[in-house]
């Protein structure tokens, strides 16, 4: 007998960016890490956690921060389910919504791992490409959609999408609509009002990004009681340990702190998007801490390679349409300012060719 599910057989696993070993040295833009350190209000709660009472179970639900999360929001702590980074969240939300041969509807591009956790499932996943400017077509084709996922600002383009379409498609779809807030903290908009209006529609956060918290993986959703409750039955037990429960509360304290965060990458998103439109790279509008880049002449993938001798770290995706562009995360400043350095002398080295 066959031990594995062909469908799992089948499937491409998802494939995070390249982490270098501890050690290594390069300046690392390629995951969308934030560059600042997490609050120290967060790394007091863990030093604080640690002790006897890790050999007791973390509470189940993760209580407490779900208060802290439901009382920033203004909802009831009912609307509200934290995991173990969004990418649980996301799983869990596929999970309870989409079966064997239900559609999914995802743009193209989008956050990958969507269709990896539709492909569990069996489920069918129907791309709507984005048109030119890699924004939503007039045209979303919502029905017979049993689940929408989308990400605002989207990934890996970093482009907000017009918020009127967004709540239009919420309005007429008749499935389930997720919209993955991952960069919304460093975006003029979101749609978190959504989530009480539409009984159909779910917010997903991290605290991995703006924040600073990717080590500990910690996200969240906000939908309405009777989604987050279907989400809850599908969750590991303890799907939140005791200190990233600790952390995420000391971390929803210091929202300063990540605000100040958000304001420096802010500034430098725009430094670099200046210098590099002056070296000839179209900068798509980024509302996120990262932005999507393409060298008029130059393939992506040489540039890549030139910046990976050079220590430096971006992420090129080998797929159509994605292929001749890099992601960029955004450093600290004097990492924008060595990029800089570096793609000047890659490109004036081409010139002397
Ligand atoms: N959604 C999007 C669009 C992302 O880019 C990421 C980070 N890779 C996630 C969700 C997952 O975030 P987390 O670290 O909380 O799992």
């Amino acid at each position: 007998m066959k031990l594995i599910r062909s469908a799992i057989e089948k499937m491409e696993a998802y494939v995070p960016g390249f982490q270098p070993k501890e050690g290594e040295k390069f300046i690392k833009l390629n995951t969308n890490e934030n560059p600042y350190p997490p609050s120290p209000r967060v790394l007091e709660a863990i030093r604080r956690g640690i002790g006897a009472s890790l050999r007791l179970y973390p509470n189940p639900l993760a209580d407490s921060l779900r208060d802290k999360i439901a009382s920033l929001f203004k909802v009831p702590r009912e609307w509200v389910i934290a995991g173990n980074g969004a990418d649980e969240i996301l799983n869990m939300a596929v999970r309870v919504t989409v079966g064997k041969n239900d559609k999914m509807l995802v743009t193209d591009p989008t956050y990958i791992l969507y269709e990896v956790l539709a492909n569990f499932q069996e489920a069918k996943v129907i791309k709507c490409p984005l048109n030119q400017n890699f924004d939503l077509p007039n045209q979303f084709p919502v029905e017979g959609a049993k689940m929408i996922l989308m990400t605002n600002p989207n990934s890996p383009t970093g482009c907000p999408f017009d918020k009127k379409k967004l709540e239009a498609i919420c309005r007429k779809a008749k499935g389930m609509v997720l919209i993955d807030e991952a960069y919304a903290d460093f975006a003029d908009e979101n749609c978190m009002d959504f989530v009480k209006k539409f009984k159909n529609v779910i917010i997903t956060r991290t605290l991995s990004k703006s924040f600073s918290l990717c080590g500990l993986r910690i996200g969240f959703a906000i939908s309405n009681p009777e989604i987050i409750e279907a989400m809850m039955k599908v969750k590991d037990s303890y799907n939140m340990n005791r200190l990233s429960q600790l952390a995420g509360v000391a971390a929803l304290q210091d929202l300063d702190w990540m605000r100040q965060g958000v304001r420096r990458i802010k500034r430098d998103r725009e430094f670099l998007t200046q210098k590099l439109i002056k070296l000839e790279f179209k900068v798509l509008p980024s509302q996120a801490n990262f932005i999507f880049v393409r060298h008029s002449q130059i393939s992506a993938l040489e540039i890549y390679k030139c910046l990976y001798e050079k220590r430096i770290l971006v992420r090129h995706f080998n797929r159509p349409r994605l292929r001749e562009y890099l992601r960029i995360s955004i450093g600290v400043h004097q990492e924008m300012v060595k990029l800089v350095k570096v793609l000047e002398g890659i490109l004036k080295g081409r010139d002397e060719k």
